[in-house]
């Protein structure tokens, strides 16, 4: 989508920080980090959430989480545990709407149970 920001970032029309990328995923550095590593990854192909996704390109939560799952390991995250998380719409605090997954670490996160 043309006025979607990270479609920019994928474009490379506007820079980013990027921890990881493959032929369909990305993911980058957040601006506003909310941990010691805070990274977004996306699918290059926009959806605009996790329900736009399921719905019409289902595929790719295997290539996001495969992306996840792979760069946990290749840079130790994995190794002391980490967060993935998604917002959808005004009570999720969605504010970018292209598909996002929050990982999280680096780390003892707080909430959730902890
Ligand atoms: P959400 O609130 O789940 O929609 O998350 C959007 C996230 O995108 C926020 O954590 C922002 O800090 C982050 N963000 C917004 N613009 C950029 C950007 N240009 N580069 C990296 N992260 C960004
Ligand atoms: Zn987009």
């Amino acid at each position: 989508m043309s006025n979607c920001i990270f479609c920019k970032i994928v474009a490379g029309e506007i820079p980013s920080t990027k921890v990881y990328e493959d032929e369909k995923v990305l993911g980058f550095k957040d601006l506003n980090p909310m941990a010691e590593v805070h990274n977004l990854f996306i699918h290059k192909d926009h959806t605009q959430d996790l329900n736009d996704l399921s719905d019409n390109k289902q595929d790719q939560l295997g290539d996001i989480f495969s992306a996840i799952s792979k760069y946990s390991k290749e840079s130790k995250l994995a190794e002391d545990g980490f967060r993935v998380v998604t917002n959808i719409g005004n009570n999720g605090g969605q504010t970018v709407f292209h598909t996002h997954f929050h990982v999280l670490g680096g780390q003892r996160l707080g909430g959730f149970g902890s």
